[in-house]
């Protein structure tokens, strides 16, 4: 393939990509397809002689999009936002082609420094206690992480690394693996199922915590659970305190938890995945209150704040841990310039993560946070607030609703008043509609439905639509039932009738 057809080529891609996002209200949110329909397309073996653009390029239309669930339709209301925009798309495109690979500092400079750079922004954006700053005295800084899993279970790691440390010294006559064999980590039953992956992962006993009726973590009970896991010979380590659950987004008070760690001594990550975009704006601050407690925190802006993903930033208040735990030297690793950086503040990125290799990520952030701008990223957010507001009024005007949870950012938690399964029977309507995507739920064994504003591009009449298909939509399954309650009542005439002759023959 030589250049000249790549430019013309990579050129229709950009025609393909805006086309595709321009009229993406128009196509159907969920796919047709059924499971393994790609295989009946596409041969099992790659091709033995090479192919041409002209017979690859209308495959995607044919084989690819019909199997596409359109997460950046208006009428995706499931999950989290997958966060996009155009300059971060645009900061993709360059990452792809500029195609350096930034493990350590000499590897491309400006991977690195930028990074450290649009951390530091990102950072001040949001109002982040100032010991999460590299450019700040203290010995904390940030790093883009692929994922708010990764990011956890990073952090999981570096706490276990502390925690040996600090115990190893005080019984040298206890093996390290009797020390790891004994740690406990702690966070709520509404964290993330990333948490338990990565305790999981790390080999950590779990301790779930159970939550408030509102699906923050009990902090009594953490403090409990932590006195007791010491009188059994346990060794606290890592607790996991999140801001804006994946349930009900919900803020787990990290001024009470984070006391109860300092008095412990026990890591304290936060998750702020999807939440931690909000921050932005000064108005929702008062969510993170209590921030400064934390060792280490994530968020997403490839959810929430427009940032195609993968980019998910992570912070440390002492990246020492995190070296600790994470610094495997070999001689073809050794970066000529380790002296110079070490006093410059330049991170070898490879010493903070799991893989070796990494992408300029920081490219898409950087100009994402450029082309918005403070102002429109708190434009952005507020809007999608008030949309949420939107769809809160409607079912708090609708009898038929109740809502789950308090509406505090983009997500709305509701139910059918009732039993259960009407619940569960309105989300499957809407689904075989394919028009909408929504998810289910559960806090405390209620079962309810999660309605996200997930589109950068939605707007007031995309709220009204689809509030329009949900309530056509119980209708429906008002009016199965009604057909089916008829039924039963004519059934349980009959069986009193039956009980009734029986009683009167004996
Ligand atoms: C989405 C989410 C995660 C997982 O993030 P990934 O980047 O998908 O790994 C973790 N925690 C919370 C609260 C989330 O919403």
């Amino acid at each position: 393939m030589d250049a000249e057809e790549f430019r013309k080529h990579a050129k229709m891609a950009i025609d393909y990509i805006i086309d595709y996002n321009e009229n993406i209200r128009n196509r159907q949110v969920l796919p047709s397809v059924e499971p393994g329909y790609l295989h009946k397309l596409i041969p099992s073996t790659a091709p033995a002689a090479p192919e041409d653009w002209s017979v690859i390029i209308p495959d995607i239309e044919r084989f690819i999009q019909p199997g596409l669930t359109h997460w950046n339709s208006p009428n995706f209301n499931g999950f989290f936002p997958a966060g996009n925009s155009y300059p971060s798309i645009f900061g993709e495109i360059l990452s792809a082609g500029l195609g350096c690979v930034g493990f350590n500092w000499m590897l491309s400079p400006a991977c690195t420094e930028l990074e450290v750079i649009v951390l530091d922004w990102l950072a001040k954006l949001m109002g982040l206690p100032e010991h999460f700053l590299a450019e700040a005295p203290g010995p904390g800084g940030g790093i883009i992480q692929g994922s708010g899993s990764e990011g956890i279970l990073v952090a999981l790691l570096t706490a276990k690394e502390r925690t040996v440390r600090q115990i190893k010294p005080l019984h040298p006559n206890i093996d390290e693996g009797t020390v790891k064999a004994k740690l406990v980590a702690y966070f709520s039953d509404q964290s993330n199922s990333a948490v338990e992956k990565a305790c999981l992962l790390g080999s950590v006993r779990i301790r779930p915590i159970k939550s408030n009726p509102n699906g923050t973590l009990k902090a009594c009970q953490l403090k409990n659970a932590i006195v007791e896991d010491r009188e059994n010979g346990l060794i606290p380590c890592f607790v996991v305190a999140t801001l804006g659950t994946t349930a009900t987004c919900a803020f787990d008070d990290l001024t009470q938890i984070g006391s109860i760690c300092e008095a412990e001594g026990v890591w304290l990550h936060v998750d702020a995945a999807y939440a931690g975009a909000a921050f932005v704006c000064p108005e929702y601050r008062y969510l993170m209150a209590g921030l400064e407690y934390a060792d280490s925190l994530n968020m997403n802006p490839h959810k929430w704040l427009l940032v195609n993903f993968d980019c998910s930033c992570f912070w440390v208040k002492d990246r020492a841990h995190l070296l600790n735990a994470f610094t495997v030297d070999r001689d073809y690793l050794r970066d000529h310039y380790s002296e110079i950086m070490r006093q410059n503040w330049a991170p070898n990125f490879r010493n903070w993560e799991i893989p070796l290799g990494r992408r300029f990520r920081a490219l898409k952030l950087w100009i994402t946070l450029r082309m918005f701008g403070e102002s429109n990223l708190r434009n952005f957010i507020r809007k999608q607030v008030s949309m949420a507001k939107r769809f809160e009024s409607k079912i708090q005007a609708d009898s038929r609703f109740e809502l789950c949870a308090p509406v505090c950012l983009g997500l709305v938690c509701f139910r059918i008043v009732g039993e259960e399964f009407l619940t569960r029977e309105l989300l499957s309507v809407v689904l075989d509609s394919r028009e909408l995507f929504l998810n289910g739920a559960t806090l405390h064994g209620k079962y309810f439905l999660r309605y996200a504003i997930c589109s950068r591009d939605m707007d007031l009449s995309d709220v009204d639509k689809g509030w329009t298909i949900i309530s056509n939509a119980t209708e429906a399954v008002f009016s199965r039932h009604a057909n089916k309650s008829q039924q039963v009542i004519a059934d349980m005439t009959n069986a009193n009738v039956n009980t009734l002759k029986a009683g009167i023959s004996r």
